[in-house]
Parts: structure tokens; C-alpha cells; sequence
């Protein structure tokens, strides 16, 4: 927008006349005082200034807009009798620009000077933005690195820790190996199994991650049993941690269209969070309902819970509430992997928990959606 400062009306009207017939949106003010009060209110991409008006002169104005930062990228273009005066204008005024037109003023010669300072501004806007899109890509670049680093230095880490268990286990049965001693070589063993199934689980996560990322993930999908699936992990969950009660509360009661494993995986992670996540505790409750051809399947547990900024992240990649990173072992990716393979059913992850008060993952997929595999 423009504004327009002259101290008499039929300049005011002629010179807003022209313009707006240019398609220029115009503002005026009838006075030094006006235009100030004005130009902290508004935003104006130039202000034709009269230089000679009762009161505050238009240099006075351009010198008090000089300190405006509202007024920063406003060009000014002085309206004066004569323009020797042009000299002494306002001290360090640094605008879009400044320019002068002697009067009687020539309208073509205004507007060409108008036009400029609009190309002018117009292009150091494109340039503002494209700072800054730039500096925010930067910003986001540097994060994700920062991110990247940070799950390599964990994720090597959460691989040492069962290969050191395993290499202990190794050599502990060589020794009760060499003393003939069976019933500590059987226990050696289901020790060492145990670590390698985790080592197993965690590379099994780095490939998902690199498939979903490569766009490589492919579903095999066929018509299963949800229930049976259900009843199943409970009682796989049961084996490894008889401390826990895992209640199931209602039934689907109908075959489900998807990728049996890839769902599995779903809800295996998120009962082993419910567990891993609710120490102290020892109840867990899966549910299972379906309303309108939508399966529901949610895991309630009664632990650490998570505050609502925890919840937003969750099921971003490389996550981990901060506070408790350091207390459980993991690497912050089984439910961006989980919030994947629902999605590409059709559905939607979600949860719903109290900070101290436990959580309840839950997921939603239509039952007979024919999905590409
Ligand atoms: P991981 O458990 O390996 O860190 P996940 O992607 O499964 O990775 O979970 C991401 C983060 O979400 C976890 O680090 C944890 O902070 C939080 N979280 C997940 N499940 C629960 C839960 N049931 N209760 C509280 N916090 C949870």
C-alpha cells in the first residue's frame, strides 16, 4: 500500500486518483502527525511525502520513520519545490529507498519512479523468503543430522550390550563343555538364546526403518483370524513375563484382510512397551473390537505413562522421552515402524495417557480393505 502525505486536499485527490486507476492501493494523511500515527499502524510499501506542510516538514517525518522498524523496508519519495533541499534529508535513514520529484509534479515520471520501488520491493521480498525457506531447510537438515548421530551412537550401543552378553555365554559353555556339566551348558544356552533373539528383534528394526525409507516395505496380505493372532501373543507375552496379567477384553469375531506378521510386529511392540514401560506394575488389558468393518485393537497399561508434548512425539522416528531414556533400553523406532504398517492399511495409530498414570496405544484399520501389496 501507498500512502500519500500532503498537506493540500486537491493534491491528495488528483495524486490518489492516478495511482488507483494503476491499480495501486492508496492511503492518505493530511499532515506530518497524521502520517506518523498512521505509519505505526499500517504497513506501507512506499510514502510519497510533501516536503513543505505546516508543522512537521516532510523531512522531520522521514527522520522520525527512520526509527520505526515497522518502517524499515518503506521507500519514501519527497514531493519538493525545489531539490537542493534533497541534500539535507533525514540523518541515517535507512529505507527501501529514497527519491525526490520536484513540483509541479509529472504524473508519468511518478509513476515510473512508483512502479520501480514496487519491482524493487516486491523482488526483496522474494529474496526475504527464500532466506528464509533456506535457513529453515538448514535448521531442519542440522536436526535430523544431530537426530542420525544420535541414533547411531544408541543403536550401537543397544547391539553391544546382547553380543558382550553373548560372547559371556560363549565362553562360560565352553568351560562347562570341557567339565562335561549339561544341566549348566542347557541353561548357558537358553541364556545366550535369549540375547540373540533381541539381537535378532533390533536388526530386524534398522531393516524396517531402511525399507520404509526406500519406499521397500511390501505387505503380503491375506484374510487371517485377528482373535487368534491376539490369544497367541498373549500367551508368547505370558512365557517371558509370568509376573504380568494380560487381560482380553471382547472379540473380533471376523477375519481380518491384511499382513498378518507385519500386524503382529504392531502389537507385539506395543505390549512389549507396555511392559517395558510399566515397571512396578503387573496388569495389562488388550482390547479388541469391531464396529462398521473397523477393527479396533488397543494395549492398556498402568505405568509411567507420558505427558501430552510426549504423546504429540511418540511415534516419531528416533523418539524417546528424554526423562526416561536412560532408565529403558530401546532405540525410538518400533512405533514410527508400527504407526507405518498401519497406515499403509488403511488405518490410523493413536493413544491415550495420563503423565504417572499409564497409556493406552490403540489402532484402527478397516477389516476388508483391499490394499497394494
Ligand atoms: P523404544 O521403546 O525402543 O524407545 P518406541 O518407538 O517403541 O521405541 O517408543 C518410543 C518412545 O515412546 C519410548 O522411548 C518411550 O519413551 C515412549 N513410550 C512408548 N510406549 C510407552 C508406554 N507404553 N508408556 C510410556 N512411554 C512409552
Amino acid at each position: 500500500m501507498i500512502l500519500i502525505v500532503d498537506d493540500t486536499p486537491e493534491n491528495l485527490i488528483s495524486l490518489k486518483k492516478v495511482l488507483e486507476k494503476h491499480d495501486f492501493e492508496v492511503d492518505t494523511a493530511a499532515s506530518g502527525e497524521e502520517a506518523l500515527k498512521k505509519v505505526l499502524k499500517n504497513s506501507y510499501v512506499l510514502i510519497i511525502l510533501d516536503v513543505q506542510m505546516p508543522g512537521m516538514d516532510g523531512f522531520e517525518v522521514a527522520e522520525a520513520i527512520s526509527g520505526y522498524s515497522k518502517a524499515k523496508e518503506t521507500a519514501i519519495i519527497f514531493l519538493s519545490a525545489a531539490n537542493t533541499a534533497f541534500k539535507f534529508i533525514a540523518k541515517g535513514y535507512s529505507s527501501g529507498g529514497l527519491d525526490y520529484i520536484t513540483k509541479p509534479v509529472d504524473m508519468n515520471i511518478l509513476l515510473l519512479k512508483v512502479k520501480t520501488f514496487y519491482r524493487i520491493y516486491e523482488q526483496n521480498r522474494k529474496l526475504n523468503e527464500m532466506q528464509n525457506s533456506l535457513i529453515a531447510e538448514i535448521e531442519t537438515r542440522k536436526e535430523a543430522e544431530r537426530k542420525k548421530d544420535e541414533f547411531i551412537s544408541i543403536a550401537s550401543h543397544e547391539l553391544k550390550t546382547p553380543l558382550t552378553s553373548v560372547k559371556g555365554y560363549v565362553q562360560l559353555l565352553e568351560r562347562s563343555v570341557n567339565k562335561g556339566d549339561t544341566e549348566t551348558v542347557k541353561k548357558h544356552l537358553a541364556k545366550a538364546q535369549v540375547q540373540l533373539e533381541k539381537l535378532n528383534v533390533l536388526i530386524a528394526d534398522l531393516l524396517d526403518i531402511s525399507k520404509i525409507e526406500s519406499g521397500k516395505i511390501k505387505f503380503n496380505l491375506q484374510y487371517f483370524s485377528i482373535d487368534h493372532l491376539v490369544d497367541n501373543l498373549i500367551e508368547v507375552m505370558y512365557q517371558s513375563n509370568p509376573e504380568f496379567k494380560i487381560n482380553r477384553i471382547g472379540f473380533a469375531n471376523c477375519d481380518v484382510y491384511g499382513d498378518e506378521m507385519r500386524l503382529e510386529q504392531v502389537v507385539i511392540n506395543f505390549l512389549t512397551n507396555a511392559i517395558k514401560y510399566s515397571p512396578g506394575t503387573n496388569e495389562i488389558n488388550v482390547k479388541v473390537d469391531v464396529k462398521d468393518d473397523q477393527l479396533y485393537l488397543s494395549v492398556k497399561d498402568f505405568g509411567i505413562g507420558l505427558s501430552p508434548e510426549q504423546q504429540q512425539n511418540v511415534f516419531e522416528k528416533f523418539y524417546r522421552v528424554e526423562e526416561t531414556s536412560q532408565r529403558f533400553p530401546g532405540l525410538g523406532i518400533g512405533l514410527y515402524i508400527s504407526s507405518e504398517i498401519i497406515t499403509r492399511h488403511g488405518g490410523r495409530v493413536g493413544l491415550k495417557s495420563e503423565y504417572g498414570n499409564g497409556s493406552e496405544f490403540y489402532f484402527m484399520i478397516p477389516t476388508n480393505l483391499k490394499i497394494e501389496a
